[in-house]
């Protein structure tokens, strides 16, 4: 059997030399999407109101794709992976993306997320997510009202006060990739950001990618705002900036800092650089077809495209340099690698069971 994808030697030689002693021997990512292809509409609606380069990296990522990817990535650790969908676009299969997830979930003993519409009631928001077996919801932008332009969009507008009052009231997780252009340092993300802290205490909500802040641009004054919040947590999912990643650790500190990876984009071979606030995936020639229109792609060939190594790894490397330099030690790595998140989805409800006995499944 050909495996989902090759490892090469340069991959080898970066996990084996700079990751593999880093990592502890129990991983929990807690920002994946699993769904396969039948769920995706066929022609996407014109306004998408996302970035497109997600798109090229793997048409589905069933569980079994997404298991082999560990094994390939992670070979001598045991991954616990936070599971849900990919209805991004309003013709999507919601449902049946859900159903999916909540089987997987059920058949594997993995905690799961549901992938919620905004415009469920109260109600029938808390109902889906207790038939299911959900741990919270993954919420995402592209669901909002279709008439709201992407730079118009607010947090509410996907993530209705309604639903938070039921999340609230359960002590249920909400994974939140947040909008508007200017990404983290946005004062009206911040202020509502703060406000859900204090309105709705109960709710664990975790900010994926650490707001979306992939250059040392997208900051601006947040880390002086989140220093004096005190429980929402953030995931380092699909960064690679050592540089906000060290601001993160010095304003929240390692107990509110969460592994994630993104998969299956996280497969991509390629490295990140930032110009002029924006960050740009440099990838080999020719691997993700013609990516000439997407400004957050670029091509390189030769020994430049060689030396390129998974983005999984361009990640974790990224957060080992800014531990390093931020003095954490073992446990604090093996805080935001496992504990951190064992600990919270334990509070939002997963049986203790899912976390032993891994191997095998
Ligand atoms: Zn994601």
């Amino acid at each position: 059997m050909t495996p989902l994808f090759e490892v090469q030697a340069v991959d080898r030689d970066v996990y084996q030399h700079r990751l593999e002693s880093f990592l502890p021997s129990r991983l929990i990512d807690i920002h994946t999407h699993v769904w396969l292809h039948q769920f995706q509409a066929k022609e996407k609606g014109e306004c998408l109101r996302a970035v497109t380069w997600p798109q090229r990296l793997a048409l589905d990522n069933s569980i079994e794709d997404l298991r082999e990817t560990y094994h390939l990535m992670f070979p001598d650790k045991t991954v616990t992976p936070l599971i849900f969908g990919s209805a991004i676009s309003l013709q999507d299969d919601l449902d049946g993306g859900n159903e999916y997830v909540c089987q997987c979930a059920q058949k594997h003993q993995i905690p799961a997320l549901i992938f919620a519409d905004p415009k469920w009631s109260e109600a029938e928001f808390e109902a889906r997510i207790t038939a299911g077996h959900f741990l919270g919801a993954k919420v995402y932008l592209t669901r909002s009202d279709p008439q709201i332009a992407e730079d118009d969009i607010q947090i509410y507008d996907f993530l209705p006060l309604h639903q938070l009052k039921v999340l609230d009231r359960h002590g249920w997780i909400v994974m939140l990739h947040i909008p508007r252009r200017d990404r983290l340092r946005d004062p009206l993300n911040l202020a509502q950001m703060v406000e859900i802290e204090k309105r709705y205490p109960n709710v664990q909500v975790i900010i994926a990618h650490v707001g979306r802040a992939y250059c040392p641009e997208d900051v601006g004054n947040a880390f002086e705002v989140l220093a004096e919040t005190r429980k929402m947590r953030f995931d380092i999912s699909a960064s690679t900036s050592a540089e906000n990643f060290e601001l993160l650790i010095r304003a929240v500190g390692p107990r509110r800092i969460l592994f994630g990876s993104d998969l299956p984009i996280l497969r991509m071979r390629m490295r990140r650089i930032c110009e002029i606030g924006n960050y740009v995936n440099v990838v080999p020639k020719g691997l993700y077809g013609d990516v000439s229109a997407d400004p957050h792609m670029r091509e390189v060939e030769g020994d430049d495209a060689a030396r390129l190594t998974f983005f999984m790894y361009e990640e974790i490397d990224a957060f080992r340099r800014a531990a390093l330099k931020t003095g954490l030690g073992s446990n604090d790595i093996n805080d935001v690698f496992y504990r951190n998140s064992a600990e919270m989805l334990g509070e939002a409800g997963m049986p203790e069971s899912y976390l032993h006995d891994q191997e095998g499944r």
